[in-house]
């Protein structure tokens, strides 16, 4: 009882000790693929359960819908297009002296530890700086994969050892998992999933050759011959085994948090990189070629002291506010100066919600959280190398950054890949909170004229900072330490040429 009743007190009221944080990042999780967002197979008994102990935000954003940007951003707060990852995945690193939450925690006296699963957030990506134990060694090699990679069970075994012994001190922890990530090859299909089926089920589709997934199986998603076929159920069903392992291994991390006195001042922090094609745009099992509605919606959870418990925020928010957040509850200033020479493109661009944008976020999902800061009216961005979005009160708006005709397209454009296609400009307006997950494409409700044309504003003018971002920013003279082999992955995997 002793042990339940330490998370609902609120940890600050009293004067009490600021708490730890432990961030989990889920790489390639959709939200509606959870149950507690209201997927209707089981996948998620165990992380559902966790979430609901504190408040869960419905409508969460990621920056981007690839892996490297997206993490630079809960990391620094900055869009990606005002961070020096960029859009892009693996071509560039996080600056030397960069704020991220990592150094700025390590210059506070905290204790610091990562355990990362993907090779692309892998210590060349920059974001190690600031841990002091960066675990990037990925021992195992999925099916169709040159690269190493770690599953959750490895992953929460690593997390536990070092939570063990940053227990008892103030501490920031950031866990990453990798499991539902393509191809999806779960290790054991949950009993609970039996009999879930998907609308759109019974598409059988080719194996792509490539890895875009547009109206085909993407190449590294294929199986050996024999052991599966192509339909998009079974696929599906799949990726959703992947969740149920995950789920599985993590409640065992839940368990040691309610368990082990030393780790009850502690917050949580639970969201994903971005999400999944599952039939958007006809593009299936792959992602970052758009950031339509099933790329970028994600899940968001905080849990633990001083957070509201079993609440629900329909506001859209960023997983760039996860900076702002993380740094008021371990009680460390926010830098008072954008990094990266971007104080010059805030004094250009002073006024208006759009200042906003180059800088770090300064919004705390706690106060959205609490009340205190609705969040309504406030436009939320993401992008890709080749789209730009923004949601603003349920209408979500994307288009394509470059022309039909335009270069950008062609394979030999290093920030390009051959198989993005244009795709021109869609809007919607989001399905209902509650709402089953729709299959196929986003959705055909139309905004009005009115809404539609101060959302193309608002894209206009982001795409004007981040070209003046670009150019302060000097990505090109500044490209990654790439180390020679993680570059030779990157090839293998489609993600740089
Ligand atoms: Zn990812």
């Amino acid at each position: 009882m002793a042990i339940v009743l330490a998370w609902l007190i609120p940890a600050c009221a009293g004067g009490a000790a600021p708490p730890s944080v432990l961030l989990i990042t889920i790489d390639t999780l959709r939200a509606d693929h959870l149950s507690g967002y209201g997927n209707p197979a089981p996948t998620s008994p165990a992380l559902d359960a966790f979430m609901r102990r504190g408040t869960v935000f419905r409508r969460a954003f990621a920056p981007a819908s690839y892996t490297a940007p997206s993490h630079a951003s809960i990391f620094t707060g900055l869009y990606p297009s005002f961070h020096t990852v960029g859009p892009y995945n693996g071509g560039f690193a996080v600056a030397d002296g960069s704020d991220t939450l990592a150094t700025l925690a390590s210059a506070s006296g905290l204790a610091t530890g990562a355990v990362i699963s993907n090779p692309v957030l892998s210590r060349y990506l920059g974001l190690a700086a600031g841990f002091d134990t960066y675990d990037d060694d990925l021992p195992d090699h999925e099916l169709n994969r040159p690269s190493g990679q770690r599953d959750a069970r490895d992953a929460v075994d690593k997390a536990l050892e070092r939570l063990d012994v940053m227990a008892g001190g103030q501490f920031f922890f950031w866990l990453h998992l990798q499991d539902p990530h393509g191809p999806y090859t779960p290790e054991r299909t949950a009993e609970r999933l039996a009999g879930a089926t998907y609308a759109d089920g019974d598409l059988e589709l080719p194996v792509g050759r490539d890895h875009s997934g547009y109206r085909a199986i993407p190449h590294y998603q294929r199986l050996p011959p024999g052991a599966a076929s192509g339909r998009v159920g079974d696929y599906k069903l799949r990726y959703d085994a992947e969740i149920a392992f995950l789920d599985d291994e993590i409640r065992r991390l839940f368990a040691r948090l309610d368990e082990d006195p030393r780790l009850q001042n502690t917050v949580v922090v639970i969201t994903s990189d971005h999400g999944e094609a599952m039939g958007i745009d006809d593009f299936y099992f792959a992602h970052s070629h758009s950031v339509g509605h099933g790329q970028v919606h994600v899940p968001l959870a905080l849990i633990g002291p001083g957070v509201p418990v079993g609440h629900e925020v329909r506001a859209e928010v960023s997983t760039r506010d996860i900076f702002p957040t993380v740094l008021g509850l371990l009680d460390i200033s926010l830098p008072k100066e954008p990094p990266n020479g971007l104080a010059l493109l805030q004094r250009t661009g002073a006024g208006g919600p759009m200042a906003l944008t180059p800088l770090p976020s300064r919004q705390s999902l706690l106060a959205a959280a609490t009340g205190a800061v609705s969040g309504s009216g406030s436009p939320v961005f993401f992008e890709s190398t080749n789209q730009v979005g923004v949601v603003v009160d349920g209408t979500l708006l994307r288009r394509d950054r470059f022309a039909p005709d335009d270069p950008a397209w062609r394979f030999d454009n290093p920030n390009s890949q051959s198989f993005w296609k244009p795709l021109g400009e869609r809007a919607r307006l989001l399905p209902a909170i509650g709402e089953p997950p729709t299959p196929g494409a986003e959705g055909s409700t139309q905004p009005d004229a009115t809404t539609l044309e101060s959302l193309r504003g608002l894209l206009d003018r982001y795409e004007a900072y981040a070209a003046m971002a670009g150019r302060l920013l000097n990505r090109g003279s500044g490209r990654a330490a790439v180390d020679p082999g993680l570059a030779e992955t990157l090839r293998a995997l489609g993600y740089v040429r």
